[in-house]
């Protein structure tokens, strides 16, 4: 037996757990021999991308051969004029994936301690670890996260605590009201990273953006995504605001033209659509009244979202329905992997997708009964 690796690699990378994506469409054909799949796994827009981020995809792709704008210069203008904040806190990233892993690699040293709340986005859980970083998972209550417990789980060892904010998978927000006191009892050791990859879905009058703790002075990152509403999820593009002082630092662990040029094009142009993101935003309003009305009928449990996916209760293994839904080509995300064996998450897609995966489920789980 070959044990250089065992041997060699650092210790940290054997504390990482695999990262199971939804599956690709064309994977789920492959296997089953299906013709007709649709995806509502991975929380991506049912729209499609912009159109406007379209044309500008296929004007840029003669200029390929040079090298994109380290900077983002272009972007970052347009980023900080629409969220009113100054050029050089603005942080854009190869996805807010690599945003976060770049804020984990700024911070931690081993042994330094993150506080997430569970269950929550795998990608905190995998930054922190990667690092050597030590993570303290405090529970959902009620399905949204428990912000007085995260603020008792921290020490003097605590260096990141994460607010997804809505959470990944349950959908539900903090409101303004918990937040404001959650913030006013943070100790300053503690840089807290808002990930707000769902807000522009969010229509209650409780959300509020962690800008606002950004703007009193606070250390904070505040970190969106092109990947959701947006419609970019293949171009990998994320961005995040943070203080001037955060962001030179994360500066120094970003590796030179991290965010191709097509990203930048698609992104600059998908901010100016207001169309597409209005539509996408509607489109996913009755997409979500639909659902509820149906799971109600079925008399299924679920956890109203405030984002465009909805965490739902089968009553069944999860892997079984998700088996079956599969068979009949619809892909979707289970519980188990998040702690709920009965549970599956599910992306709200356009009227023809809800429909359809609501007939399959209807059938799975009678075949189940
Ligand atoms: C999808 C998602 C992201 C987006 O990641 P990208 O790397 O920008 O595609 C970030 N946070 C959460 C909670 C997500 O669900």
């Amino acid at each position: 037996m070959n044990d250089f690796v065992k041997n060699r690699a650092r210790s940290a990378i054997f504390n990482l757990k695999p990262y199971f994506p939804g599956k690709p469409i064309e994977e789920v054909k492959r296997e089953l021999g299906l013709d007709n799949v649709i995806k509502l796994a991975s929380n991506e827009n049912p729209l499609g991308p912009s159109p406007l981020a379209q044309k500008a995809v296929a004007s840029a792709v003669n200029q390929l051969h040079f090298y994109p704008d380290s900077n983002c210069y272009e972007l970052k203008r347009k980023l900080s004029q629409k969220y009113d904040q100054p050029v050089d806190t603005v942080l854009v990233g190869n996805g807010s994936d690599e945003i976060l892993k770049l804020i984990a690699e700024t911070f931690l040293n081993p042994g330094d301690e993150v506080i997430l709340p569970q269950p929550t986005f795998s990608e905190y859980q995998f930054s922190a670890t990667v690092m050597d970083g030590v993570c303290l998972s405090v529970p959902l209550r009620d399905f949204t996260l428990d912000l007085p417990a995260m603020l008792e789980a921290i020490t003097q060892r605590t260096k990141i605590l994460f607010i997804c904010n809505p959470n990944n998978p349950t959908g539900t927000i903090v409101t303004q009201e918990q937040l404001d006191r959650f913030m006013e009892e943070i100790p300053d050791h503690v840089l807290v990273v808002f990930d707000e990859a769902y807000s522009e879905y969010a229509d209650s009058n409780d959300f509020i953006s962690g800008l606002k703790y950004l703007q009193q002075g606070k250390n904070v990152v505040v970190c969106h995504t092109f990947s959701k509403i947006y419609g970019l999820a293949a171009l990998r593009i994320g961005y995040a605001f943070t203080t001037v002082e955060i962001a030179d630092a994360v500066k120094r662990v970003t590796e030179p033209f991290n965010v191709n040029l097509l990203a930048q094009k698609a992104a600059f142009a998908a901010l100016d659509d207001s169309e597409h993101l209005q539509a996408s935003r509607e489109l996913n309003w009755q997409g979500k009244e639909y659902l509820y009305q149906q799971f109600d009928a079925m008399g299924l449990k679920y956890v109203p979202t405030q984002a465009n996916f909805i965490f739902l209760d089968t009553g069944k293994d999860c892997r079984q329905v998700f088996q079956r839904l599969l068979q009949l080509g619809v892909i979707v995300r289970t519980g188990d992997i998040f702690g709920y064996p009965t549970y599956l998450r599910v992306t709200v897609g356009t009227a023809e997708e809800n429909t359809r995966f609501i007939h399959s489920l209807q059938s799975v789980l009678e075949s189940l009964s």
